[in-house]
């Protein structure tokens, strides 16, 4: 998913086309888990990592501030790389690649992972989300609230296609 520019429509390639068809037969249900902001956030160390996405598109990235850069900020933090969803054309984007993804009707459920930063879901009060973007749909700095409300905005239109 990556690799999906600005235009392209979400498709499941041919390997999970064959899983989700083979879920169906045996009438099991499948969930399309994404994630906010990169497309593999849980392999640091270990796989190859994954990254945001659009990555030809630097400007769609948090621009992590101070609070982020701090000495101390966990490495895998620091060294995050995450698509700011609280930057409107990105998030409309996600939302659009979600929605389609739900449309095909193969997913009988949703759940999204991550957390603003980029990473596998580090949970913090001591550490805002902090963007300096001065090009993004927030003002530069705390991006808190934005990011939250941008990702209650995915939930709320996920719902409408998929009540829970
Ligand atoms: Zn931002």
């Amino acid at each position: 998913m990556n690799n999906l520019g600005p235009d392209d429509r979400y498709e499941p390639g041919p390997l999970v086309s064959k899983f989700l068809d083979h879920a169906d037969e045996l009438g099991i249900k499948v969930c399309m888990w994404t994630t906010m902001n990169n497309t593999h956030p849980w392999t640091f160390g270990r796989l190859p990592a994954g990254m945001p996405f659009r990555h030809g598109e630097p400007e769609l990235l948090l621009q992590p501030g101070e609070s982020v850069k701090g000495a101390d900020t966990p490495n895998f933090l620091r060294n995050s790389r995450g698509n700011c969803i609280a930057n409107k054309s990105f998030s409309d984007w996600l939302i659009r690649i979600n929605h389609e993804g739900m449309d095909e009707g193969k997913y009988q459920a949703w759940a999204v992972d991550g957390d603003f930063f980029g990473t596998g879901g580090w949970y913090t009060s001591v550490i805002p989300v902090d963007c300096m973007s001065d090009q993004h749909d927030h003002l530069p700095g705390d991006s808190n609230y934005a990011s939250q409300q941008a990702l209650r905005y995915l939930i709320a239109i996920i719902l409408r296609i998929k009540p829970a």
